[in-house]
């Protein structure tokens, strides 16, 4: 059997009654748009985060585009964020008409690097946005320094980081808003498209609820623009309810499937050898991905598909290279760590439910094309 980077199919094995009774619940509700399992579950959400407000929206990016709107964001205003990431963080910059600015990452993390975001601020930057990529947080005290000392809006892009931590403090509580995607791969993933907006501030809120909704805080009239349709959906909101519940268990079956590579491929590391995650300290990663690094990555890849173990990367190119942003003149070589990671890095399947039979198949293949006996 293929192995997959992902797959849902064991997990919807083990939970089905309780997913399809989610779907029942809300058929049976007599309210499919904006009812009581929206509601419930950004309540739900919220009290995850320790407080605060929740606006369900309808994917990751639009909940980035509607956080950037709500804080006063638009054209004109740059964003500060990073080209190692989903290009969709950099799309909703775009959509929110504003124009994003790139700083490069860091070696070990590969998480942005705050050291040169001063350096990138303007008088036209109007807020930081960092991502935690990959399931850990950025270093958010300098951020936090900056944005103040600069009055910026302090954005976090936690679309694959629910439940992280830094130094004790959970990814989405740190900046002025944060945007979450509950995409099926995430690590609170629905069975669809969803997406939230945390705020511990009641104006952003009401107005993230406007944007969502045309607009509008009744039916029928429009308050304030930009106006979107941007709702969650009623049946995604009562899964997620479902899954909500089970968090730490998948954050944790995460971290197990961790451990066992980490002890399975230590062997493989040292020098121009296999280069394992790396967590920054004071962080509680939550392993979306689980990303290793080698020089010879194309190579790699290619021998590990004669043993049907599919492999994923995130990203094989850099934001800034793409020609959709071609417009934003960055030449090549302008973000060498970003460029050079997004050569040497692949995926290795990672998802709570990873049977531990096919995850030593991949660690033994990596021994096959590694360090063949
Ligand atoms: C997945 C993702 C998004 C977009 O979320 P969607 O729900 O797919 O729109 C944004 N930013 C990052 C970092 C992501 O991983």
């Amino acid at each position: 059997m293929t192995t997959r980077v992902w797959d849902y199919l064991p997990e919807y094995e083990k939970e089905r009654v309780d997913i399809l009774d989610a779907v029942n619940t809300v058929f049976e509700s007599g309210q499919l748009i904006l009812g009581a399992s929206v509601r419930n579950f950004e309540d739900e959400f919220a009290a995850y985060h320790g407080g605060g407000r929740c606006t369900g929206v309808d994917n990751g990016t639009n909940a980035v585009t509607l956080a950037l709107e709500a804080l006063g964001i638009g054209p004109g205003d740059e964003v500060v964020t990073v080209s190692n990431t989903a290009a969709p963080t950099v799309v909703a910059i775009t959509s929110a008409g504003a124009t994003p600015v790139f700083v490069d990452v860091r070696e070990d993390d590969y998480l942005m690097d705050t050291d040169l975001v001063a350096a990138a601020i303007t008088p036209r930057t109007k807020a930081l946005l960092p991502v935690h990529l990959y399931g850990q947080c950025v270093d958010m005290a300098p951020l936090r320094r900056l944005a103040d000392e600069h009055d910026l809006a302090l954005v976090e892009d936690c679309a694959q980081a629910h439940g992280a931590r830094h130094h004790g403090r959970i990814a989405g509580t740190m900046g002025d808003a944060a945007a979450f995607s509950f995409y099926p791969t995430k690590v609170l993933g629905t069975y669809g498209d969803g997406g939230a907006v945390l705020t511990r501030d009641d104006d952003v809120d009401r107005v993230l609820r406007r944007l969502r909704y045309y607009g509008m805080d009744k039916r029928y009239y429009v308050v304030q623009l930009p106006g979107h349709n941007s709702r969650l959906d009623e049946v995604q909101a009562e899964i997620l309810r479902r899954k909500l519940r089970r968090l730490g268990e998948y954050i944790a079956g995460r971290n197990a499937v961790a451990e066992r590579y980490a002890e399975g491929l230590a062997d493989l590391t040292g020098p121009g050898g296999l280069v394992l995650p790396s967590v920054r300290p004071g962080n509680d990663h939550v392993y979306y991905l689980y990303v290793v690094r080698h020089r010879r990555r194309d190579e790699v890849i290619e021998r590990l598909r004669s043993y049907d173990i599919a492999l994923n990367v995130s990203y094989p190119w850099p934001v800034h290279t793409m020609t959709g942003f071609a417009h934003l003149g960055y030449a090549a070589g302008s973000l060498p760590v970003t460029e050079r990671l997004a050569g040497e890095i692949f995926s290795l399947p990672m998802y709570p439910s990873l049977a531990p039979s096919l995850q030593d198949r991949v660690i033994g293949a990596l021994h096959d094309v590694l360090a063949p006996r």
